[in-house]
């Protein structure tokens, strides 16, 4: 069957994986900030406030400088004074770095220090431009300017502490304050931490870690919970239920990707349309779980057979898709009937068949057609040759030809015209007289459709009938050869003629309207021709569609006083069984009898028969296709009531058999 896909060009968005790792990137940059911000924040406050009691512990040291002129006996440290550009004082050696200056207040004293490193030892942060950072806030924001120039070593104190109360950490450092004359007193000090200061910020930032790592956890689990779902999801979508194979959606999708960007545009590739003959049959004779088997069997083969980059995928209920690289376009059909026979030997114990149509991709590096490449375009081609085999259920391969395109465009053309050609009449009815063999009367008709199409010319119905009975329009096309038929035979009435029965051909698909009876009556009588002079004709396999439902209208029928005849007696099916069942009128036997190598032997032996069998059945026999003399002779002799052949007439138009009913009185010239 041929595929109008409509999930096939849905392109699957995957959710943006990138996203959740933007997400997860930016949580632990914002994570690892907010830490470092809050322990430099609680840091730098701890150290401020501990410099403040160093400033103020030297206040006296440097009063007395003032008072004295040097330092008093109870400061023991290193120490120096400038007065504008010289040391006139020291103790110990100048070690000073950079400095900054601290607003200082406790109680009453307040005033303004400078703090600087002190350039020996180590420091809590150092820059090399700017010396000791205590505030740590201003550590942070030089670290933002200035990359990675400081030593941060001091800022990892609070972690590496733990919380032994015993351990210290001196951070050497240089208080300077101005005197009254202008010079600058130095005092060497240091500002003492101990592991306690630090204890309970670093419990503070223990904990804001745990609740950021729980919280980095959940989005973890969340992201690759929703990425495994996801993934789930698309397997399950693009998934066949019965092969567990890939299914037509993503067959259109890869499969089209694949030729669209594939490297090589030399090489040629093989599409495929295979299908199990009368699977239907198969699951009603050997139940549904064996068709299922038999499937997944081909399936299996088909994939064991082509290439590991190739693709099959299941896309109707026994229809098989696939697509195949083949490097050599010599070697195509080789490969292909390879990969037939390895799709005959699913069927193992089995008797079933296969249909196999093939669209070939010839190589091309013409860049700009690939971009136009529909996958599913030539699929339905492959389909359209496997279509050309439906008349025969044994094992073959079709390749689509150009002829089939003509084909596949007149279907179309056809289908688009029709109503049109309906509404204007351009359907003419023609009549096929029949004749008794033995007297050369005319006993009945056939009204046989031609459409006199001012665009096509003068159509038989073989170029059109076909196309309606698979788009439905014959019913339409029934109706109306019925309405002009029963009018003709009015008229023809009317005129004083003396009319025969007209047989019409309804098609099987009508067959399944519950109330073609009454269609039929309805339509009679709406021209107010006699029911007796209208029969209808029922192709034998229309017999093997709903037997219930046409026995149902063939009784009917019949009831409202219609001839019924089967058509086509013989032609294809065995319907021995039909007439069993059917309270038929009229048997024709197909014109095949009449032709072929054994027609004159076997073929006699078996129309014999079959008049025989319909006389005793009480049914009438008329015998189509008859073209000459002796087959003339031999069906008089077997009691034959009618003939239908170019023999007596060929299809005619109204008027031309009207002539033939005037001149119907006497016997055929
Ligand atoms: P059919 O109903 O079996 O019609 C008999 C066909 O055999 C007619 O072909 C007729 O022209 C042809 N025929 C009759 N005698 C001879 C002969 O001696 N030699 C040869 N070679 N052929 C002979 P036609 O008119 O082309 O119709 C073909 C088929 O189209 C019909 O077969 C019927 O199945 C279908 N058909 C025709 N008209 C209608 C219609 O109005 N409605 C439906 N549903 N089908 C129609
Ligand atoms: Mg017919
Ligand atoms: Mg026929």
């Amino acid at each position: 069957m041929k595929r109008r896909s409509v999930v096939n060009r849905t392109k699957i968005k995957k959710n943006r994986i990138w996203i959740t790792v933007v997400l997860f990137l930016l949580l632990t940059v914002l994570m690892v900030a907010d830490m470092a911000l809050s322990a430099t924040a609680l840091l730098g406050y701890a150290m401020n406030t501990k410099l403040s009691d160093t400033v103020l512990g030297l206040t006296g040291v440097f009063e007395e400088y003032e008072k004295t002129g040097s330092v008093p006996a109870s400061f023991t440290g290193d120490y120096f004074v400038n007065d504008g550009g010289n040391v006139v004082d020291k103790r110990g050696r100048d070690t000073c770095a950079k400095g900054y200056s601290l607003d200082y207040s406790t109680g009453e004293r307040s005033g303004t220090v400078k703090v600087y490193s002190d350039s020996d030892d180590r420091v809590l942060a150092m820059s090399e431009e700017e010396g000791l950072k205590i505030n740590l806030d201003e550590v942070v924001d030089a670290l933002d300017e200035e990359g990675n120039k400081f030593d941060i070593k001091g800022l990892l104190l609070p972690w590496t502490v733990g919380s032994d109360s015993d351990q210290r950490f001196d951070v050497p450092v240089w208080i300077a304050r101005e005197l009254s004359d202008g010079r600058e007193v130095y005092l060497k000090s240091s500002v003492v931490i101990n592991a306690t200061d630090y204890v309970t910020v670093d419990r503070l930032l223990s904990s804001l870690m745990v609740v950021y790592m729980v919280v980095l956890l959940i989005v973890i689990i969340n992201a690759v919970n929703s990425i495994l779902n996801q993934k789930r999801l698309i397997k399950m979508f693009f998934t066949d239920g019965v092969t567990g194979g890939r299914n037509w959606s993503f067959f259109l999708m890869k499969g089209e990707q694949r030729l669209k960007k594939r490297r090589n545009a030399k090489r040629s590739y093989a599409v495929l349309d295979v299908d199990v003959v009368k699977y239907l049959n198969f699951c009603i004779c050997h139940s549904i779980s064996e068709g299922e088997k038999l499937l997944c069997r081909v399936y299996r083969n088909i994939k064991d057979t082509v290439g590991r980059r190739d693709m099959v995928v299941r896309c109707n209920s026994a229809d098989f898709a696939v697509l195949m690289e083949i490097r050599d376009p010599d070697s195509a059909r080789e490969k292909i009937n390879s990969l037939m026979k390895a799709v005959e030997s699913a069927a193992g114990e089995y008797s079933v068949n296969f249909h196999m149509g093939a669209y070939l991709i010839e190589g091309s590096s013409d860049r700009s057609a690939r971009k136009y490449i529909d996958l599913e375009e030539l699929y339905n081609n492959a389909s359209t040759a496997r279509e050309a085999l439906d008349n025969t259920d044994e094992s073959g391969i079709s390749y689509f030809d150009s002829k089939m395109v003509e084909d596949q465009r007149w279907v179309n053309t056809v289908s688009e015209r029709q109503q049109a050609a309906l509404d204007n009449e351009e359907f003419v009815v023609y009549y096929q007289p029949k004749y008794d063999p033995r007297t050369d009367t005319l006993r009945g008709a056939e009204a046989l459709i031609r459409w006199q199409s001012p665009e096509f010319g003068f159509l038989t119905p073989y170029k059109f009938i076909p196309i309606f009975e698979n788009n439905g329009f014959i019913t339409e096309i029934d109706h109306y050869m019925i309405a002009h038929a029963a009018r003709d035979q009015k008229r023809w009435l009317d005129m004083g003629l003396e009319c025969v029965p007209v047989s019409v051909n309804v098609s099987r698909t009508h067959f399944a309207e519950p109330d073609l009876a009454e269609q039929i009556r309805d339509m009679v009588d709406k021209e107010g021709t006699p029911h007796e002079l209208i029969e209808i004709e029922l192709t034998e396999s229309a017999f093997f569609d709903d037997k219930k439902a046409m026995l149902r209208t063939v009784t009917k029928l019949k009831e409202y006083g219609f001839a019924v005849s089967m058509d086509d007696f013989c032609s294809g099916y065995s319907s021995l069984n039909s007439l069993k069942d059917m309270p038929l009128d009229v048997l024709k036997l197909d014109a095949e009898f009449f032709r072929g190598e054994n027609a004159d032997q076997r073929g006699r032996i078996v129309v014999a028969e079959a008049i025989r069998l319909a006389r005793s059945l009480e049914m009438r026999t008329v015998a189509e296709g008859v073209e000459i003399k002796e087959q003339v002779d031999f069906l008089a002799e077997q009691q034959c009531d009618m003939i239908q052949g170019y023999y007596y007439a060929k299809p005619m138009p109204g008027q031309d058999y009207e002539q033939k009913m005037k001149k119907a009185s006497g016997p055929q010239q």
